[in-house]
């Protein structure tokens, strides 16, 4: 038989899929689920960005696109860099792909060497670690702990990098656990990675825009404009302006090099992105910015509701984070009971089990995140799911023995 390559034996299916997926099994036995698993808005993509996609299909908009994104839809990116974060860069230092998820994949592909380390604060992204073991490289992670709120200690950081390290990637607002870094913080992360002169920096604000209770978002380049060359801005239209199914995501970087480098790895792969995706792009970039703050207040509201209901489960303990639409609670406090259905709790993968198959709410566990014993909720869903999700969560502890 012939085989799979050697690659992919490193590389997972993401656990939130996986999770995904059997909540739409049990939905299809007919069984009522509360999918808190999905790291989705639930709210529709602006009608502004699919009239636009419609008139670009209809006007012809349809043929072969640039392989790095089209010059209306990078001066729209280079606009919103200016508009939210002060940073500027010209057509050559961007690069946009299909999702902020392609976006990291070719950076990757286009500068891992063997052996090359990724510096990652964990908990982090499920694909960060496989998008390096598929390039090549190997991902090093920098536990973010709890007690100091999940963030990024600059002594952790200085610790981990080795002679190898190529790159730090940071993702705050974070997922899966909501922190978020102040422009102090970012600051003293900044001043580590002054000392550290051949690291790459991929800084994935693709959460930027979901900060709660006057918080500001603040990125490493407008941070320390020092860093500039080695930084490579990432982001996209999913989170913010609800696109998850348009696929687009984009990044720049002082370093036109770095640019190019990724662009090369776009030719051959996706070969550009989708025309009428792009005309939606530049018209959610270019067009009425309201909707952030209106949805950002939802969230807010979301959030402090699940909090609230979590800490008042015995055995949970639940940090209020600044950012993006997921919840981290511990849930140490049930290490060693039984559930109702006969099920030992020895882990976070026991509990994110025994909630799915013994109550249907999905959630995802810690492990897959990198930090045990925890599990991830997405509170990007109504407050009617919401409150009947935490009902059955205060349900399943409660039963436990
Ligand atoms: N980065 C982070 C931290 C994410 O959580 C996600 C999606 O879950 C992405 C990137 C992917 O974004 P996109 O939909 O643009 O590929």
């Amino acid at each position: 038989m012939p085989s799979i390559a050697d690659r992919l034996k490193n590389v997972s299916i993401p656990a939130s899929a996986a999770m995904t997926q059997r909540a739409r099994e049990l939905a299809a036995k007919g069984i009522k689920v509360v999918s808190l698993s999905s790291g989705e808005p639930d709210f529709p993509t602006p009608a502004h960005a699919i009239e636009a996609a419609h008139a670009a299909g209809l006007g012809g908009d349809t043929k072969y696109p640039p392989i790095d994104g089209t010059s209306e839809l990078k001066a729209a990116i280079a606009r919103k860099f200016k508009r939210d974060n002060n940073l500027v860069y010209d057509a050559s230092q961007i690069v946009a792909s299909a999702g902020g998820k392609q976006t990291i994949f070719n950076a990757m592909l286009a500068t891992l060497n063997p052996g090359d380390e990724v510096v990652i604060p964990t908990p982090s992204w499920v694909s960060y670690a496989d998008i390096v073991h598929f390039a090549g490289g190997t991902p090093v992670a920098v536990p973010c702990f709890e007690q100091t709120g999940f963030k990024l200690r600059p002594e952790d950081l200085d610790a981990a990098i080795t002679p190898r390290t190529k790159w730090l990637i940071l993702n705050f607002p974070n997922n899966p656990t909501g922190a978020a870094c102040s422009r102090a913080e970012m600051a003293a992360i900044a001043q580590v990675m002054l000392r550290h002169p051949n690291v790459w920096i991929l800084t994935d604000d693709i959460y930027e825009h979901l900060v709660y209770d006057d918080f500001e978002f603040c990125t490493i380049a407008e941070a320390e404009p020092r860093l500039y060359d080695r930084v490579l801005t990432m982001n996209g239209v999913s989170k913010a302006y609800a696109m998850t199914g348009w696929r687009l995501g984009f990044c720049a970087s002082g370093s036109k090099e770095l640019i190019a480098a990724i662009s090369k790895v776009n030719s051959q792969n996706a070969g550009g992105i989708t025309t009428v995706t792009q005309a939606a792009a530049i018209a959610a970039l270019d067009g009425p910015q309201d909707l952030l703050k209106e949805r950002a207040a939802i969230y807010r509201e979301r959030r402090d509701f699940v909090v609230g209901r979590l800490s008042e489960i015995e055995g949970l303990r639940c940090h209020k984070p600044e950012g993006a639409f997921y919840l981290y609670p511990n849930m140490s406090g049930l290490i060693g009971k039984t559930t109702k259905g006969g099920r030992k709790i020895e882990t976070d993968v026991d509990f994110v089990m025994g909630l799915i198959e013994e109550h249907h709410v999905a959630t995802v566990q810690g492990a897959a995140y990198g930090m045990s014993p925890y599990f991830r909720i997405s509170y990007a869903t109504s407050m009617e799911m919401l409150n009947e999700g935490c009902a059955r969560i205060a349900e399943f502890c409660k039963s436990m023995h």
